[in-house]
């Protein structure tokens, strides 16, 4: 079958399974697993660090200076700024606290969406986030977005925290999502919305597996009528 090495986008709230899901799904299709959010959560340490005001010129400022790098390992996906491994440092709770309000500025958006259309130029790719299939990737071959239910979604950070050793309270967490999920979709740039032609998935109660191979099977649809096409345009 003629394979086109195409872009997957998978968007959606915090909590809602996208990097657990996007990494394996990069697994099975020998793609680069690309996590935006660690790219902004990676910004916010970087200000939080130097007291950069929060305010469009300063933060966009320092994202075009800032050097984000990413490494996918066996454990997962490590993250560099300036060259400094900051996987740990950027899920601590001051920059989950802080990371929509310095994602909501556009000069900020603006110098991390040109990296990640760097990163996706010759496909590939699978990116999640929450403007991926709407703003970076609008024309991305397969779009998905990825939604569950609040509680489950508190359910499943705090499991996380607890896996990383962390003690923290459920009300807080409660209010982190809620939070984030208001700023993140209230933003007047790249608002969280539901891309244009993206298959909703709902995964409350769903395994992850089950999660991937609902995509791989969009991504196989997709391979099929690729080839197809080809076939009788004689691509
Ligand atoms: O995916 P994660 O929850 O780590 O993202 C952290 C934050 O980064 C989100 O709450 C959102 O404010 C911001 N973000 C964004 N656009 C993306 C990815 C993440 O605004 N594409």
């Amino acid at each position: 079958m003629r394979m086109k090495k195409i872009i997957v986008t998978i968007d959606g709230p915090a909590g809602a399974g996208k990097s657990t899901t996007a990494r394996h799904v990069a697994e099975r299709l020998g793609y680069l697993y690309i996590d935006s959010g660690a790219m902004y959560r990676a910004i916010t340490l970087a200000a939080l660090r130097k007291g950069t005001p929060l305010d469009d010129t300063a933060l966009g400022e320092l994202a075009s200076e800032c050097e984000i790098h990413m490494e996918p390992t066996f454990e997962g996906q490590r993250v560099f700024l300036n060259r400094e491994d900051v996987t740990v440092a950027i899920r601590e709770s001051s920059v989950t606290s802080n990371v929509s309000q310095v994602s909501a500025f556009p000069k900020v958006r603006w110098a991390l969406v040109q990296r990640q259309r760097g990163l996706g130029l010759n496909g590939g790719v699978v990116m999640d986030g929450r403007d991926i299939g709407s703003v970076v990737f609008p024309h991305a071959e397969v779009k998905v977005f990825l939604v569950a239910d609040t509680d489950e979604r508190i359910r499943r950070r705090l499991a996380e925290a607890q896996e990383r050793g962390e003690q923290i309270d459920a009300d807080h967490v409660r209010q982190q999502i809620i939070g984030r999920d208001k700023l993140d979709s209230e933003r007047q740039e790249s608002p969280l919305v539901k891309p244009e032609g993206a298959t909703e998935i709902d995964t409350t109660s769903l395994t992850i597996e089950d999660q991937v191979e609902r995509i791989l099977e969009l991504v196989r649809g997709y391979q099929k009528t690729y080839e197809l096409v080809s076939l009788f345009t004689n691509l």
